[in-house]
This record gives structure tokens, sequence and C-alpha cells, in this order.
């Protein structure tokens, strides 16, 4: 490992503690192998003013919510060293009250709340303290061997055994460092957990590290080996939406899917004794809060309703009994990472977010398996220790800012004529709701429109059943199912009248706004039928109930999916899979009204554009974010006892009344 320090940045902040603070906090940030998502924490001992403009020793520590990656001052609350110190001199202390007594430590109330290891930092008699969970060395300890090996690598580092952290560590370290000055050692690495290094100087903790570091990785380079196994397979996509399927069942909510596909995650995929070492326990203990204690293996061929996700719950349900107590609540039982066979990993979770997290600590955790296994063996801490941290409520309380789950959290939609108009909203609207969105459209600019977040815009010529195919592809690939799909493409030429219409006009109406809703259906519904509270709208029109002149095409067309619908309700409703219409009217802020179209109609009823918006019986213009929220609602569970309906967001019209 390599140090990223450099003079010339560094020299900025010579003077400014913080800021050199958040520099190195920022190098050990940037290398996923020393820290990752949240873990890991650091500190810089200074002298502030408190608000009296008294001189105050404070201790700058993470934050709670903040990463080392991306930290900046506001990161480090600043809390009273004197005191901090004192409470590491306490027989006992609560979490509770730890946490209070912390936060009442702080000079700012606002800040956020310090890190549970700040006790730890405050003690060790250093300006600069650097803690990682880094992979390499917390691997050699993760060993049969692991107290021999530490000994022989690090003679130069107090090795203390795992204990879990939160008071009882810093009361631990503040025990050995009174028996053991810590002024002799580079380190203090924690079995199972991690390591510090400390120095009055930034740049020597930051580089302490990374020696460690190096260290450890060239004793896996003499001993062992990093040339992990590969493999390339395709996988069938149905079987992807069976497990995610099941796996939102033992939840109890919808759960995306994320598969990892890389040709490592593949190759340990392959394995003949992954069950065996995948299933011993994560690398630190701090990563079942997002993994839970291990992943869930499952055959390349999953039997009907996968029988491995109800093992896992059982199996939990086990855990929780054998390490339990009365006082606890068992936590939800479904994985949320899988080992699929001879395919690859998934991550499950409820937002994109979380599954980046969950794949990341995956390919991390094979690493260290894999690489453990090749220097002695990989041994994890018992199951216990990794229960009392999973049920730790300090951990729990990391995870616990959620709020109230969003209607749509962890489904995913697919929506036709994404790239505007009620197409765009419906995107939109679904992505509020917290679902993960995928718009398809014929012009190339959806990709961009709809980039970033939770909605990717797909390219897609709905009238070629393969393009369709492959966006539907694309979509389970990405997120392993599909719950939501909204039919909205359409085209609108109106003042062709029957006697003349062109064959033109009639044949593209039928194929975009007909044929390709029935070709989408094919494609889409077997994998609604394993959808979570799956839901199908269709956007029809006013023109079906009221159809007016001179849009015989478009009257056709939207009258023949209404139908399609219908039948669908009919032939879906026992797979539980709800086909909603709904007939919007006057939406002119889309894609099919031109300000010269607009115009037209109006004179040909001798209005005014105005009047023309407006001509309903409610003497209100409709906005396609209005029929986007009915469209979004429409597939929620608000209307989870309703199929084959159609419904009007047209003003209220007496022709469909
Ligand atoms: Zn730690």
């Amino acid at each position: 490992m390599k140090s990223l320090w450099n003079d010339e940045a560094a020299a900025a902040f010579a003077d400014d503690d913080l800021a050199m603070r958040v520099y190195t906090s920022r190098l050990l940030g940037s290398s996923e192998d020393l820290v990752m998502h949240g873990g890991g924490n650091t500190s810089v001992k200074a002298t502030t003013r408190d608000f009296f403009g008294n001189e105050v020793d404070v201790l700058y520590v993470k934050g709670s919510g903040w990463d080392l990656k991306t930290i900046e001052k506001p990161g480090f609350p600043a809390i009273r060293l004197k005191e901090t110190r004192m409470l590491a001199e306490l027989e006992t202390l609560s979490d509770p009250d730890m946490t209070q007594q912390l936060r009442a430590l702080m000079l700012d109330p606002t800040a956020p709340s310090p890190s549970v290891e700040a006790i730890l930092h405050a003690i060790l008699p250093a300006k600069f303290i650097d803690h990682t969970h880094t992979d390499a060395i917390i691997t050699l300890s993760n060993n049969p061997d692991g107290e021999r090996i530490l000994a022989e690598v690090f003679p130069d580092c107090m090795v203390l055994p795992y204990i879990m952290p939160g008071f009882i560590l810093s009361r631990q370290v503040n025990e050995a460092i009174k028996r053991d000055d810590p002024a002799q050692y580079k380190g203090i690495i924690l079995m199972h957990h991690g390591v510090f290094t400390y120095s009055d100087n930034a740049r020597t903790a930051y580089e302490d590290m990374i020696e460690l570091v190096s260290r450890a990785e060239a004793y896996i380079a003499a001993h062992g080996s990093t040339a992990l196994p590969t493999a390339s397979h395709t996988v069938d996509l149905m079987d992807l939406a069976r497990i995610r399927k099941a796996v939102s069942d033992a939840r109890g909510v919808a759960q995306l899917a994320v598969l990892d596909q890389t040709p490592d995650a593949q190759g340990f995929s392959d394995l003949a004794n992954v069950a065996d070492i995948a299933t011993r326990g994560p690398i630190t203990p701090d990563h079942v809060i997002r993994t839970k204690r291990i992943p869930v293996i499952i055959d390349n061929k999953p039997a009907a309703g996968v029988p491995e996700i109800e093992q896992f719950a059982a199996d939990y349900r086990a855990y929780f009994d054998a390490n339990g107590s009365a006082e606890l609540q068992i936590l939800d039982q479904a994985p949320r990472v899988g080992i699929w066979r001879a395919a690859g990993s998934i991550a499950f979770g409820s937002s994109l977010k979380e599954c980046a997290i969950i794949t990341d600590i995956a390919r991390h955790t094979r690493w260290a398996v894999q690489v453990g296994e090749s220097v002695g063996g990989w041994q994890a801490l018992p199951a216990k220790d990794i229960f009392d941290l999973e049920y730790w409520v300090l951990e729990q309380a990391k995870l616990g800012k959620g709020g109230t789950a969003k209607p749509h959290q962890g489904k995913v939609a697919l929506v036709t004529g994404a790239y505007s108009g009620i197409g765009r909203a419906s995107c939109e609207a679904l992505a509020a709701d917290g679902a993960v969105v995928f718009g398809l459209d014929i012009n190339p600019d959806v990709v961009a429109q709809l980039g970033g977040g939770a909605m990717t815009g797909i390219v897609c010529d709905l009238t070629d059943s393969s393009a369709i195919a492959a966006a539907v592809d694309e979509v389970i690939k990405r997120c392993g199912g599909l719950d939501i799909v909204v039919c909205n493409a359409g085209i609108f030429k109106a003042g062709e009248r029957v006697e003349s219409h062109s064959e033109q006009t009639w044949d593209d109406t039928l194929a975009i706004n007909l044929t390709a809703t029935q070709r989408l259906m094919s494609a889409t519904i077997p994998y609604l039928k394993l959808g979570v509270s799956p839901a199908m709208v269709v956007i029809g029109s006013r023109n079906v109930a009221a159809p007016g002149p001179g849009a015989a095409a478009y009257s056709v067309s939207k009258a023949g999916i209404t139908q399609l619908a219908r039948v669908a309700a009919l032939e879906l409703a026992a797979d539980g899979v709800r086909v909603n219409v709904v007939h919007p009217d006057a939406v002119f802020d889309t894609a099919l009204w031109t300000e010269e179209a607009l115009a037209q109609s109006a004179a040909r009823y001798n209005m005014t554009v105005q009047q023309y918006k407006a001509k309903n019986l409610l003497g209100r213009e409709i906005r396609s974010t209005e029929v986007a929220r009915l469209v979004s609602t429409l597939a929620s569970d608000v209307f989870a006892a309703t199929t084959g309906a159609q419904i009007p967001i047209d003003g209220g019209n007496d022709r469909v009344i």
C-alpha cells in the first residue's frame, strides 16, 4: 500500500489542526482496503475557545453519519477532552449514559454525535489518532493461528484480544496503556476489529498505518495468494426474479436484488467449498448491520419458492434463540447477501445505495475469506460476538434514521414514453414514492434526461420486440425484478377523417399505441407475476368513452389498449397482478400538444387557448404531474383491491359521466 501524502497539498493545512485532520482522514478514506462506508474513524486533539472566549482542550472526532472519504470540518464535532478522558475511568457506563454524556460534552449541541469510539481516541496520548478496519491486517487476525502471525509480523505493536466496541473497549485499552506505554509501539491492533496508529504529527500517524498495512500485505504475498479465481456464466433472469421474490417475502417488503457478475464474484460462487468458507462470519463485526452475519447460498437452479431463503430465515431464528435474550426483539430474517452458485453474488436491499454498500462489503469479504484460506485458514469470530454487535443498540441506531418507508420503496418500475409529458412525470412520481424507475423512450436524450439517482433512461424502439426484450432484461439484471409497468408511449395525429385517412398515420398509430403495448405486456408479465404487489397502469384517453371527429386512429388505438387492459386484468388477477386504466384529457403540457395544434383546436371550438384548456366541468387545466400522481397511487397498495378499473382524470366530462 502506497502513501498518498503530498507535501504540497499538506502545506496548506500546516497551521490548522482540523484542516490537517480532514486532509489525512480523506487520504485514509480514499482506499477501500482501509475503510469502507462509514467504517474507521479519526481524531485530533486541539485547543479552541468556548462561548465565553476561554481556552478549552477538545477532541475533534469523526461524527456519526460522515464518511472519511468525503469528510469535512463539520464532520468532526468538538468534545471536551478532560471530561471525555474521565469517562474511561468509570467502572461501568451504560450505552445510553455514554451517548448522553458524549453529547453533553459537545461544544456545539447541533453537531453530529461523536463516534462510539470517541473515548478511546481521547485516552490515546497523541495528537492525531487514525483508526481503520483494514482488510489485510484483519484477515491475518481472522486465522486459527492469528495471534502468532500478528506477533511475528507486528513485534512493535500492541495486540489486544477482541472485545466489543464502545465503553468496554475503551476500558480495555485504558488498562492496557496504563500497564504498557503506547509510545513505545507503532500501533495498537485489535483482533478481528482494526488498527490504531497515533502521533503528534499527522503524516506520521497516517504513514504508520500505511506501513503496518504494507507489512500485512507482504506477509500475505509471501505465505498465501491474492490471485482469486474468476469465471464467466450466463444467468437465467427468471431465476433471479424468483430469488428476489423469495427474499422480499422473507423481509415482508419489496427488496431490490442487485446482481454482481464481476469475474471474481462468479469465480467465488463456483468454489466447491463456497458454502463452507463463505458462512463462517464477517471480516469485522461492524459489517453485520449491513450484511447480517452470513450470506445465503443459493443453488444455480433453485427449486420453486427458493427453499434456501426459507432455510436461511429458520437458521436466523435459531441463531437468535441461541444468542438472544427475552428483552430483545428479533430483527427481520431475510438475507442481505446471496452467493448464487455458478452465477455471482447478489445484494438485497431497499435502495440502490444500500445495495451498493452491500456489494462493496461482499467483494471485500470474499477477498478476505479466500486470502485467509490461502494463509492457513479463515476463522471469523464466534457467532455470539457477532450477535452482540448486531443487536447492540448503538449499531442499530446507525440504521434507524430512515423514517417511514415510502409506498414503492424497494420496488422496480418501468415506464414507456419516458422522455416527456405524462411518462416523464410518472417516472418522477414513482421515484419520489421510492421506486427504482427505468424510463424507455425512442428519443436518445432520455438517457441524459433521467440520468442519475433512482431513474435510468433506456433508449428503446417499442415497435421492435427484440429491443423491448433487451430493455426488460436490462431492468432485471440491474434490480432483479419488476413490480410496476406503466404503458404510456403513444403518438397522436389529428385532423384526418375516416374516409380519407392516410395509411401511414393509421399504421404508425396502431403500431406504437396498440401493438407495442401488447408486446410490452408479453415481455413484462412473466416478471410481474414474480413482482411484489405488482401493478400495470395503462394510459388510455378520454377519447375512449367520448371520441371526437378527426382522430380515428388515436381513438381506436386507445380503445384497443383499454380492451387489452381489461382482458389482462381478467387473465392476471389469479397471479395477483392488477391492471388498471387511467383516461386523461386535456393534458397540454405533453409532447403531443404543440402550440400550433392547441391554437387550431381552440379555433375549432371558437375559444381562446385558455378557454379551450379548461373546457371541462371543473373548469380546470389538468397537468401531467397530476396524472403521474394518480398513476403512482394506482400502482400502490391504496388500490390493492382494484383491478380492471378505468379512472378518468379529465376535469369532469358530461359525455363520460
Ligand atoms: Zn473500529
